[in-house]
């Protein structure tokens, strides 16, 4: 089902005025798919998700789910959360310690008053989707955290809501857990087709877990696409900077030629494809990830994009060398092959592939 917000604005009174949680949100959720609202700390995504739960009441907008308007501040529509239709899984997983999983399971149908046999049935059916058949009678507290995550998955999923919302849901496994539920959970909701709307501040979370994700800040939507598009095409510095690592390089357009920019900077002169028209001489941020820097101990006689350069640091990470190759007065971050031998203090060249050069603006 999808979701559709309309200027909505949330504004939370603090000694010193007021903030704004939100600030004029207009955002279209698709039907079906796993949507990630993604941002710092204090952006508004959880006020976000709980408005479209209920849980809190906007200032200003409408929301509307599917063809019901949930929210109007206009038209003074407020629905409570139990008529939304909504399932939702928290951070910590709120599934109670005195229940076994079978009644944990079981809790929202029988607030709804279902006969015993279609309950019976229908947690059945569920457990065995978030592969937990067999353990109806274990206590709750007898779980793993990866278990406890699919039994309150369960249990939002068990009154078959249209619509499943996920507040920062796997922050509290430890990485490798983290890694493996986020698969499950990706296979889950895929294999549901539901519409799925998700908070995280991970970017990896993000990137690996969605269909679309929306980048906030302060209150604002800043961009919405395919987790591809938020990574490679951004031309926002803030919005590159937090989806992965980047170096930024300032400096200033040299000269526009068919389909190139070219860019003097403290590095050298540097080719970028040309996406706009800017005028000659005017400042710019150039955004390039380490994963674009290739590096050669011998020059590789490419006609653009090579510079000499020193490395710095090194860190071993297994599947990488993290260098730090200083270059003219820039310092760059790049990775190199971690069977290249490399040590601290050795020259090389450095080839910057201009596809993934970006010009990048606030
Ligand atoms: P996090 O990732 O840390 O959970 P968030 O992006 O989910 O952050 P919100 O929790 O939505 O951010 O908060 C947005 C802003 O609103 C923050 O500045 C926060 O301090 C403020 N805020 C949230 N809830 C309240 C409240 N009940 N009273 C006052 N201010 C609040």
């Amino acid at each position: 089902m999808e979701i559709t917000i309309r200027n909505l604005s949330k504004h939370y009174r603090t000694e010193g005025g007021s903030i704004a949680a939100l600030d004029r949100i207009n955002l279209q959720i698709p039907a079906n798919k796993i949507f990630t609202l993604l941002g710092p700390s204090g952006c508004g995504k959880t006020t976000l998700l709980r408005c479209i739960v209920g849980l809190e009441i906007p200032d200003e907008g409408e929301i509307t789910i599917g063809d019901e308007v949930v929210f109007s501040s206009e038209k003074k529509i407020s629905r409570p959360p139990d008529k939304r239709d909504l399932g939702m899984v928290f951070q910590t997983y709120a599934i109670w310690p005195h229940m076994n999983v079978f009644e944990n399971v079981a809790y929202p149908l029988q607030a709804q008053k279902k006969p015993k046999d279609e309950i019976a049935r229908r947690v059945a059916k569920t457990l065995h989707f978030v592969q937990l058949d067999g353990f109806e009678n274990r206590p709750a507290t007898k779980l793993s955290g990866g278990q406890q995550q699919r039994v309150a998955l369960a249990r939002a999923l068990v009154a078959e809501p249209k619509v499943i919302l996920f507040d920062e849901p796997l922050s509290n496994l430890d990485a490798k857990l983290r890694e493996e539920t986020r698969k499950e959970l990706r296979r889950f909701l895929t294999e549901l087709a539901i519409t799925a709307v998700y908070v995280t501040h991970d970017r990896l979370e993000a990137l690996s877990l969605s269909d679309n994700v929306a980048v906030m800040k302060s209150g604002k939507i800043v961009e919405v696409g395919t987790p591809w598009e938020i990574y490679f095409e951004t031309d926002r510095r803030f919005v590159a900077d937090f989806i992965g690592r980047v170096n930024f390089i300032e400096g200033s357009i040299a000269r526009m030629e068919n389909g190139s920019v070219i860019v003097d900077s403290g590095i050298g002169t540097i080719v970028c494809d040309r996406k706009k028209n800017l005028p000659v001489n005017s400042p710019v941020t150039l955004g390039i990830r380490p994963e674009f820097i290739k590096t050669f101990y011998e020059n590789p006689g490419a006609a653009e994009n090579t510079f000499r350069g020193r490395i710095e640091t090194l860190v071993f990470t297994g599947d990488v060398w993290e260098a730090e190759v200083k270059s003219g007065t820039e310092t760059l971050v790049l990775r190199i092959d971690p069977t290249f031998p490399v040590k601290t203090g050795d020259d090389i060249f450095l080839h910057l592939d201009r596809r993934h050069c970006k010009l990048l603006f606030n």
